[in-house]
């Protein structure tokens, strides 16, 4: 099992570190878990203090943050699924006095139930600020991150298994429109918002975004990314999807032919 224990090696991990002229860069580090869902470490590095973002495997992240030698103070739930709060209770038992944030009471173990706009922090410099987008669950929290002492930071967004790179979570609790809603909310972030997603879907979204929009600019670039990188999450921007995400773009010309109903057929 490879743990990161450098910037160089976690750059291989393809985490992202906000160097800014100010002490504290915030890193996100990737953590993949299961077959193919990502748990993350959210670190403030002007005190080592990270937060855990579905950390199914405790364990692992344990270990991932031993060796990048940062204290883990929060657990950050997108939703209930087993496999993204499935690691809520031994994380509790791991960690009895970190806060275990999630959108509902149906997320294992959860000590703090946020809702739409609440806010918190991780260490003294990154603000989250909790976006509710109920579809794929009606728990389903994104987590937009910053750190508001330094606005060159580009920021990121975890989106659980609402919002994939190039694609979007199944409708288990929703609706189309409900995820239409979730979707454009998120487009409201900065053009430059980093996407953190929950499972590494990007080359079967890939394929599909091909079909339906064969010839697409950003459909080219996302092939080259996916040609290029297996882990491809906290590589792409919210203003990129805009670009590539056929379930973003409904209103461009080759998805309205495609039709509505065939787009969301699948889910
Ligand atoms: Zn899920």
């Amino acid at each position: 099992m490879f743990l990161p224990r450098s910037l160089h090696d976690c750059a291989r991990l393809s985490c992202r570190t906000f160097a800014s002229s100010v002490r504290t860069p915030m890193k996100v580090v990737p953590v993949p878990v299961r077959q193919d869902n990502y748990a993350y470490l959210l670190v403030d590095e002007g005190t080592n203090k990270a937060a855990a973002v579905d950390p199914f495997d405790v364990a692992k992240v344990a270990s991932a943050a031993e060796g990048l030698g940062v204290s883990i103070v929060a657990a950050i739930t997108t939703h209930h699924h087993p496999d993204h709060s499935g690691g809520n209770g031994d994380f509790a038992r791991k960690y009895p006095n970190a806060p275990i944030y999630g959108g509902s009471d149906k997320v294992e173990s959860v000590s703090k139930i946020i809702k739409d706009k609440d806010e918190f922090r991780i260490g003294d410099n990154i603000h989250v600020r909790c976006l509710a987008t109920p579809c794929h669950t009606q728990d389903s929290i994104c987590y937009y991150v910053t750190d508001p002492t330094d606005a060159s930071h580009p920021g990121g967004v975890f989106t659980g298994d609402t919002l994939f790179v190039g694609g979007c979570g199944r409708f288990f609790e929703g609706t189309g429109d409900e995820m239409n809603r979730a979707l454009k909310y998120l487009g409201t972030l900065p053009d430059k918002t980093i996407v953190y997603n929950g499972h590494e879907y990007t080359a079967s979204n890939l394929a599909f975004g091909k079909f339906v929009e064969p010839n697409s600019p950003g459909i080219a670039r996302l092939s080259e990314i996916v040609k290029n990188n297996d882990v491809t999450t906290g590589k792409t921007t919210i203003a990129e999807e805009k670009e590539w995400n056929v379930f973003i773009r409904l209103d461009a010309p080759a998805i309205r032919q495609v039709g509505l109903s065939f787009l969301f057929s699948p889910y």
